[in-house]
């Protein structure tokens, strides 16, 4: 039995690069679609409009990062409560049975069968895809990137959190200290170093996989969701990376 019905999108969305570009844009949870046969997974209207259903105002960025620099951008389109594509498949949080203090019902009733329908539908695909597109630029010599894209809430179990923006970084730190010097050149901006959230290979799925795993140089963004809930934040963070992350390149290839 298929999970994904005729009526529901692909699992993912690839925008594919329009120039040379040496970045390869990421985003694990840029949507909030659920397949229709699973409904709402029980979690109320009003929560599907939070933090826990998907990063807000990243979509925005990504789309308008996307047209400045020409980059391709891949997206996974489903929400992080069916399946969080930043972790590994079996993780104890890949469905998660609450997030910041919501159940999640459909998750803690989910039988094998359906978990393993959403690793094989969702998770997988979107993951091939990122692959095959790095595989493709590996064959044509293409120096990559790979530019992971989040947001974060600004308060979380009611903590509030003061960083604008953060970089998150584990075994391979050489990106991220060029970055968070770049972003720290910018006025007024609270930038956190590993902040709100420290890179593992435990806590995230996409860069050690695909970037760590492989050698490859990445920057793994995060933004404050309140800067990026309306277009406007999102272009003014957008023209930001367009603007910095040509210099990250530049400061890296000069190294
Ligand atoms: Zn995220």
């Amino acid at each position: 039995m298929g999970l994904l019905s005729e009526t529901d999108p692909p699992p993912f969305s690839h925008r594919p690069h329009r120039e040379a570009s040496p970045f390869v844009l990421v985003s694990d949870h840029a949507g909030r679609q659920v397949p229709s046969v699973l409904r709402d997974l029980g979690v109320a209207a009003a929560d599907w409009d939070r933090h826990i259903a998907w990063d807000i105002g990243i979509h925005g960025v990504g789309v308008a990062l996307h047209e400045a620099l020409g980059a391709t951008l891949i997206e996974q389109v489903y929400s992080r409560l069916v399946i969080d594509c930043n972790r590994a498949p079996g993780h104890p949080t890949s469905m998660p049975l609450t997030s910041d203090e919501t159940p999640i019902p459909a998750n803690v009733a989910a039988t094998a069968v359906c978990r393993a329908a959403r690793e094989a539908e969702i998770l997988h695909p979107y993951h091939d895809r990122i692959a095959g597109e790095l595989a493709r630029r590996e064959r044509a010599g293409e120096p990559t990137a790979l530019i992971a894209l989040h947001s974060f809430t600004p308060c979380m179990n009611g903590v509030k959190r003061p960083w604008h923006c953060g970089v998150l970084h584990h075994r391979d730190t050489r990106s991220a200290r060029i970055m968070l010097d770049l972003l720290k050149g910018e006025p007024g901006l609270c930038v956190g170093d590993n902040e709100p959230y420290v890179l593992s290979e435990t806590s995230d799925y996409t860069v050690p996989r695909h970037a760590e795993a492989a050698g490859l140089p990445y920057l793994e963004l995060e933004i404050r969701q309140d800067l990026i809930a309306d277009p406007s934040g999102q272009n003014e963070w957008a023209e930001r990376l367009a603007r910095l992350l040509p210099q990250y390149w530049a400061r890296l290839s000069a190294a």
